[in-house]
């Protein structure tokens, strides 16, 4: 597909293409885009009590390096582009979503990083299900925090402010930058704000 998600070639696409669409269309930095109806994010999709703002905690330190926070999207049929806009939405600012009662999206600046963020995904909801019933202990939010992804500045101030650990000040000057979109901003903590060209090599672990 081009960037005006035009099919070029090959089998026609899958109804949920439009999926993909959203992500690259809220996520410049976005080449690769990947779905999955892996068995255990599935299953947390389907949980009642799951939070819609973040569906999984941050059980290890590569799930929080590479997905962060996790938003859970309401239930749409398979094909409804109703979603598409509640997705483009949130692809702003995660480059990963899980949707209700189906399955993850994750993007990635390339398609490793993405398949790597959707494999974690998968992993941390098994090892959620290994450990129900356990006493856990997660990463706690400044420590998730100190090793997130970057949120791209296309966010915006009030999306970036919404990503803050909790109990963190929603005052941008944490962020030691937040003036032009051609940068990515980070928690202070992690204390640097370069280009996009400079940082992405370190976030592709
Ligand atoms: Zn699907």
């Amino acid at each position: 597909m081009t960037g005006a998600v035009r099919h070029l070639d090959g089998p026609r696409p899958t109804k949920e293409a439009f999926l993909h669409a959203v992500f690259y269309r809220a996520r410049p930095g976005a080449h690769a885009v990947v779905h999955l109806h892996s068995t255990h994010a599935a299953a947390v999709s389907c949980l009642a009590d799951a939070d819609p703002a973040n569906a999984l905690p941050p059980l290890t330190a590569y799930y929080a390096m590479r997905v962060g926070t996790l938003p859970l999207l309401p239930y749409h049929a398979p094909g409804d582009t109703a979603l598409g806009p509640l997705a483009e939405e949130a692809a702003r600012s995660h480059h990963a979503v899980l949707l209700a009662n189906h399955g993850p999206v994750v993007a990635g600046a390339t398609l490793e990083q993405a398949a790597d963020a959707i494999e974690e995904v998968e992993e941390t909801a098994r090892l959620h299900f290994l450990l129900r019933g356990h006493r856990t202990r997660p990463l706690t939010p400044e420590q998730a925090a100190a090793i997130a992804p970057p949120i791209p500045l296309t966010a915006g101030r009030a999306a970036v402010a919404a990503l803050l650990p909790t109990g963190c000040s929603p005052n941008p000057s944490r962020f030691t930058c937040l003036t032009q979109v051609t940068q990515i901003c980070l928690p202070k903590s992690r204390n640097k704000c370069d280009p996009i060209e400079r940082a992405s090599p370190s976030w592709r672990r």
